[in-house]
């Protein structure tokens, strides 16, 4: 497990490592459980969103 997701209200699942890398040896992240969680990228950052509650999260671009 490389990422633990804990939400407010308790939903919690984990992010690892697929062993899948990119050109730059990037290593791939896929959720545990993607009926979880969800993100999206946007311009800004990323939202994790969480599936149970709805709370999202914002991850500002550095
Ligand atoms: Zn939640």
């Amino acid at each position: 497990m490389v990422l633990t997701f804990e939400c407010v209200c308790g939903n919690q699942t984990g992010l690892f490592a697929t062993g899948d890398r990119d050109e730059q040896g990037r290593e791939y992240l896929e959720a545990e459980d993607d009926d979880r969680i969800s993100w999206v990228m946007g311009e800004t950052g990323m939202l994790f969103k969480c599936s149970f509650c709805g709370h999202t999260y914002r991850l500002e671009k550095q």
